[in-house]
């Protein structure tokens, strides 16, 4: 079964809600006829219910940038998987490494993020990826294979066919620097080997697996080329409408 392209934009710490707003309309006038690639943008929680009234009738989603595992209470700064779908949100991006890096995220808070996602009729992506260190010691399958086996422990396979993952090495995040399409392919082809141990092969053919870390409009045709890439999770580049279509519709 061939599995669809997924592009999504991470918007990270970005633009104001006016910005973010009018660079939502842009996607959208961009991007009104596309059907045969799935796209999502990911803009900050202020922007949510505004950017979901733009995009409700095109074919962008929206995405938020995580999600506390709690469904409500005295948690500060906190929010939760039924605040998210009540403003619009259809997916949820999981485990970003810069959450892993500075924001204590763990597998184990991934796992129960992911929970919560699911709970709360979200679409979690999932994001994994290895340091420049972890790959220079020989360190990046073993890293993945953890990454994997918390983040999705005690997941059905039902349930964590409605996960997407984004396979982000860290060194390639926002440094300009891009895996090349061959290390992408391969990395993902190892994910899909974890994934066919922990569930089946067919889950392992059928997951969507993204690539993410400095791609660009005038390396995403490449990226995107390969048998086992299923798309992008875009945070630099998705931040002008050009660029990210360019992605979008790589030339
Ligand atoms: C990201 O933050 O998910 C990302 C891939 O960033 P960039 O495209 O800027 O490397």
């Amino acid at each position: 079964m061939a599995r669809k392209k997924f592009i999504a934009g991470n918007w990270k710490m970005n633009t104001t809600p006016a910005e973010g707003i009018a660079l939502a309309r842009e996607i959208v006038t961009q991007a009104k006829n596309i059907s045969d690639v799935d796209i999502a943008i990911c803009p900050p929680y202020t922007h949510l219910a505004a950017i979901g009234e733009i995009i409700k009738d095109s074919p962008i989603k929206l995405g938020a940038q995580d999600v506390h595992w709690e469904p409500k209470g005295a948690f500060t700064g906190k929010i939760s998987a039924a605040m998210l779908g009540a403003a619009g949100v259809t997916y949820v991006i999981i485990g970003h490494s810069e959450q892993r890096t500075y924001f204590h995220e763990t597998d184990v808070s991934v796992n129960k993020k992911i929970k919560a996602a699911l709970g709360g009729g979200l679409l979690p992506i999932v994001c994994i990826g290895e340091t420049l260190e972890e790959r220079n010691s020989g360190k990046m399958e073993g890293v993945l294979k953890t990454q994997i086996t918390g983040g999705f422990a005690g997941i059905a396979k039902n349930d964590a066919l409605k996960c997407t993952i984004a396979y982000e090495p860290v060194w390639a995040i926002g440094t300009g620097v891009n895996a090349s399409p061959e290390q992408a392919n391969q990395a993902h082809i190892f994910i899909r080997s974890i994934f066919s141990s922990l569930y089946d092969v067919q889950f392992a053919q059928a997951v969507r697996i993204q690539y993410g870390g400095s791609m660009k409009p005038d390396n995403a045709k490449q990226l995107l080329q390969q048998s086992d890439v299923d798309g992008g999770l875009i945070g630099g580049a998705s931040l002008k409408a050009a660029d990210f279509m360019g992605i979008v519709i790589p030339r």
